[in-house]
């Protein structure tokens, strides 16, 4: 599987702009917040109770930004690196 896997170009996974620990899994697929990720990159939102339009899948950046919650804490440098530039 994961040599498979590293025969497959993840350049269109949003998350791969970006310095992460977590690899790319998978195929990307355009989630909810209009970027492409990968399965591993991808979380799914279950929102409040009062926003279902939010609930869906999300790629890790915006995840995190909304609701900064960020798995990935390279990923979290490397994103508020790049703002601050
Ligand atoms: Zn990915
Ligand atoms: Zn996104």
């Amino acid at each position: 599987m994961e040599a498979f896997d590293d025969l497959l170009d993840h350049s269109d996974c949003y998350i791969e702009q970006f310095e992460h620990k977590l690899p790319h899994r998978g195929p990307a697929e355009t989630r909810k917040c209009g970027h492409s990720a990968c399965e591993p990159h991808t979380i799914k939102y279950y929102g409040t109770g009062d926003d279902p339009e939010a609930v869906g899948d999300y790629c890790m950046v915006c995840f995190g930004i909304y609701l900064e919650i960020w798995p990935d804490k390279t990923l979290k440098q490397s994103y508020e690196e790049k703002q601050g530039a």
